[in-house]
């Protein structure tokens, strides 16, 4: 390719492919590239648990999910709305409901449905797929600088580029994070990535680990300073993992990090007020087991009763006053988040002041970037596919703005029977 006639987008995941889907509908020659074998390894792994695209909540609510950056995420919504996502899912051909959580899922497809149908789509607008194609920096020219599975250097002269490299969870999916040495290296200024949306570690002891890994808590309230969430908590070999954990594990690593203490506390009867809980087990005649006793007046568990075990003294479980106040705040000595690698998603990466309010990177014109590779995080809930999806749409317009090519007022309506 001598000719600089074509765009590159670098990264075949939910940002790179929406990106793809803007830029050929607006008529450009894309070519689209990707280390992988093959596209969407993450999106794909996301739809193992039920595929959650997005949330259905109001804009204001759904932009303080991004915490710090509710603000810029709050006008990039506004230009790739949740709605706007599921409109151009219907234009793919994907039909979309909203739970009783308010999580918005697709209604009969997969994620290998949806992958299938979009790459096609693509794929007739004459995008061209690169994979094996390991981006490597910039050539002295500004070409994008590909290393190919037979160890050639492809330089590919683009007139624009878009890199949509995602963050450095789940290195396995061909998100491990490598890419932000060849910015640094131009002087783009990044932030470290840390884990976010993940498990939490417990210096469990050899019988609590061997008999209780793989169990749940169910129904828990987590409490850490002033955030709290509900759900299912299991026992993992290392600590916690689960939808609640995961919740409060930004403030959770953010303490560590400071080495301050960890207050997470654990409700385990969220459904009885501690009075009422404390006069129940102060019924018990003592003949019976604690176990039986706590079993029978106040449905505990086996895996929640053996955490009170694991966690409070015997003379502790014995006084029904005290049982009562660690039944309603245990405290769960956390030693660590799990490793990054684990996580669901990564905070760090390239910082918004290095970015323009079209998402070009301002020491490298002509270079948008997209997706997870940005420094924001959110929690799960559809909040990390809408971020991908809104700021792959959004820099792709600006890419067209920069190309000069007036972008659509609209949302594309990506539709499958493009030719
Ligand atoms: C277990 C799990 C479950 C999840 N569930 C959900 C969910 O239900 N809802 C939700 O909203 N989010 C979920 N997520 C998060 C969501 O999948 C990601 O936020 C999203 O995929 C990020 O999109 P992206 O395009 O920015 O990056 P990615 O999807 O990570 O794509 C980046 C692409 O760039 C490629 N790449 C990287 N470096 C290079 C290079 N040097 N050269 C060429 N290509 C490169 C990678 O191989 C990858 O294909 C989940 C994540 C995990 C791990």
């Amino acid at each position: 390719m001598k000719d600089k006639t074509r765009v590159a987008v670098v990264g075949c995941g939910p940002a790179g492919l929406m990106a793809a889907t803007v830029l050929s509908e607006a008529g450009l020659p894309v070519d689209i590239f990707e280390t992988k074998g093959s596209a969407g390894c993450k999106f794909l792994v996301a739809g193992r648990g039920g595929l959650n695209l997005t949330h259905s909540e109001q804009a204001e609510a759904f932009a303080n999910r991004y915490g710090n950056n509710a603000e810029i995420f709050r006008k990039l919504l506004a230009g790739f709305s949740p709605d706007d996502l599921r409109a151009w899912l219907r234009g793919l051909g994907v039909e979309t409901f909203v739970g009783t959580s308010g999580r918005v899922f697709p209604r009969d497809a997969t994620a290998p449905d949806i992958l299938k149908i979009w790459i096609e789509t693509l794929g007739r607008r004459g995008v061209v797929f690169h994979y094996r194609h390991r981006w490597q920096g910039f050539a002295q020219t500004g070409a994008p600088l590909f290393l190919t599975e037979n160890g050639v250097l492809l330089e590919f002269p683009a007139r624009g580029v878009l890199l949509a490299l995602g963050g450095a969870s789940w290195p396995q999916t061909g998100s491990d994070g490598s890419w932000a040495a060849l910015l640094a290296a131009r002087g783009v200024h990044l932030e470290p990535f840390r884990p976010a949306n993940c498990g939490v570690e417990v210096a469990w002891s050899e019988h609590f680990r061997t008999r209780f890994s793989g169990k749940p808590l169910k129904n828990l309230l987590l409490r850490c300073g002033d955030r709290q969430a509900t759900g299912d908590v299991v026992v993992t070999a290392h600590g916690l993992e689960g939808g609640p954990v995961y919740a409060l594990s930004a403030v959770i690593r953010d303490l560590l990090e400071k080495n301050s203490p960890v207050p997470l506390f654990l409700d385990l009867k969220r459904d009885l007020p501690l009075e009422r809980l404390r006069e129940r087990l102060e019924r018990r005649s003592g003949k019976e087991s604690l176990a039986n006793f706590l079993r029978k007046a106040i449905h505990l568990t086996g895996p929640a009763y053996s955490l009170l075990r694991e966690i409070c003294s015997p003379e502790e479980l014995r006084n029904p006053a005290v049982l009562a106040g660690h039944l309603k705040k245990l405290l769960v000595p956390i030693i660590n988040t799990r490793p990054l690698a684990e996580a669901i998603s990564s905070a760090g990466g390239v910082t918004f002041p290095e970015v323009t309010a079209d998402l070009m990177l301002r020491k490298l014109p002509g270079v948008f970037v997209a997706g997870e590779m940005l420094d924001w995080e959110a929690p799960t809930g559809g909040y990390l596919l809408q971020g991908a999806f809104t700021t792959g749409y959004l820099a792709a317009q600006g890419l067209l703005e920069w190309l000069g090519q007036t972008p659509r007022p609209q949302p594309p309506g990506c539709s499958s029977q493009d030719s």
